[in-house]
């Protein structure tokens, strides 16, 4: 089958969240498991556009309204990613450093559908597929369907997938026979029915077209036992030492003490993190646990959270400590040496945090929502692993780090919660597989 994925990111090409993962690995092993997978995105001015070497595949010219543009789409030219891997540049919008933030962000990632839809409609054949991911790729499966120039491509079909309908954009989709929407966990498609920021009939009216598929993790890229950014590697096998060492070393770098159960929360600032709450529950949790917690937040986002964040270093040097900014290397380091992860979100569409936490033997904290009620079973429950609360409060969040406390203390039951979580299979075969049969389901 020939699948032509669609998103504004993609890792390791340009990553800003959970999208960038699941864009980069969903291609990669849909190609392994023997399709041809191809995957279209804005040309951002990154390192990997200037530390690869590249073929142009397309010039074309096209409009949106009455401003004409050309555009050049180019090839990887050594299928570094396992796929075919597509830049779409369009001078003067895409070719800035960061993926989003920008005033004309909408002319940017309409401008790219367009241009996207332009090129689509000169390949000699067509994909079997074309799946888009989230709110910036939205747009196409409409323009597929409907535009009257493009109407030689209304058979084919589409999928949109969204990762987060918080981020909507500006949405045109029309409903058609060929649509499908899924999203990346079943909980939060249930959810959208009462929550989805003003799309919530929409989606109880288009249950019948809609699908939720967990996400996998890339296990190539996140697996203790390879990870070249670790302190130590380990496997279940040794999960204990090795965790040790990672934790010693990072408890070290952050000046904390490393003969405490350490959390983490690593992730965006935002509110739909329950960011908001995490400098005062973190406070509170050290305080009511006597100091038996430490604590290390990598994240960035909210000014104002950051600011907190930072200020509470110095009111426990012990216990806490924080990076603001986006570091990948320093996120890997942390799931392997946290026996926690924290993640009190508000919203959960997947969420890959948890998933990573799993690989790495670190026991999630999460709040009941979304995906984290699809992958973390209670520790109360049976072949439970993780801790569950319901409220994003700063009262469930101490309630839940008591829990980690004293389960951090029966080394036993840790042990053996570590090595089960650590089995448990995110890869992305078994996704690539739903896919596929939800693919030739609209054919
Ligand atoms: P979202 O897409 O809503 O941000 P996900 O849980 O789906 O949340 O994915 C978040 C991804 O971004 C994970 O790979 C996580 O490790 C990474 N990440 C988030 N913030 C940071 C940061 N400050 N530094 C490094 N990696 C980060």
């Amino acid at each position: 089958m020939e699948i032509i994925h669609v998103s504004a990111e993609c890792y390791p090409v340009a990553k800003a969240g959970g999208l960038g993962d699941v864009a980069g690995a969903l291609p990669k092993y849909q190609a392994k498991a023997g399709h041809f997978a191809k995957l279209v995105m804005p040309m951002y001015k990154t390192k990997f556009l200037y530390a690869n070497e590249w073929v142009v595949d397309f010039k074309g010219q096209t409009n949106m309204g009455n401003w004409f543009f050309e555009y050049t789409v180019i090839k990887e030219s050594t299928n570094k990613l396992g796929f075919d891997l597509f830049l779409v540049d369009i001078q003067g919008l895409t070719d800035r450093e960061k993926i989003y933030g920008y005033d004309d962000d909408v002319e940017r990632f309409t401008a790219f559908q367009i241009a996207v839809v332009h090129w689509l409609s000169n390949w000699e054949h067509k994909p079997d597929v074309v799946h888009c991911h989230d709110h910036h790729t939205a747009l196409i499966p409409f323009m597929l369907q409907h535009c009257y120039q493009y109407r030689a491509m209304s058979d084919i079909p589409t999928v949109l997938t969204i990762h987060n309908a918080q981020y909507q954009g500006w949405m045109g989709w029309d409903k058609n026979y060929y649509m499908k929407v899924t999203t990346v966990s079943s909980s939060y498609l249930a959810e959208l029915r009462t929550s989805a920021n003003g799309l919530e009939a929409l989606f109880e009216y288009e249950q019948g077209k809609c699908v939720g598929i967990i996400n996998g993790i890339d296990n190539e890229v996140w697996d203790p036992k390879t990870d070249e950014f670790l302190y130590a590697k380990y496997t279940s096998r040794n999960v204990t030492a090795g965790k040790l060492k990672n934790k010693n070393a990072v408890c070290k770098q952050f000046g904390i003490n490393p003969d405490k159960p350490l959390a983490v929360f690593i992730g965006r600032l935002v509110g739909e993190k329950a960011a908001d709450i995490l400098p005062d529950a973190i406070a509170a949790s050290i305080y009511a646990t006597d100091g038996s917690i430490c604590f290390v937040v990598l994240g960035s986002g909210d000014p104002t959270v950051e600011d907190r964040l930072n200020e509470l270093k110095s009111h426990f040097p012990d216990n806490y400590n924080c990076y603001i900014g986006y570091d990948e290397g320093l996120s890997h380091k942390l799931y392997a040496a946290a026996d926690f992860l924290l993640m009190p979100s508000r919203v959960e569409p997947c969420g890959l945090n948890q998933l990573y936490a799993l690989r790495y033997g670190t026991v999630p904290i999460v709040r009941s929502t979304g995906g984290l009620i699809d992958t973390v079973v209670d520790m109360g429950e049976e072949q439970g692993f993780g801790i569950r609360f319901n409220h994003a409060s700063v009262a469930d969040i101490i309630y839940s780090v008591q829990r980690a406390v004293s389960v951090h203390h029966d080394k036993k039951h840790l042990l053996g919660m570590r090595q089960h979580m650590m089995k448990i299979d995110h890869s992305w075969e078994g996704v690539v597989e739903q896919y596929i049969g939800l693919y030739e389901g609209l054919r």
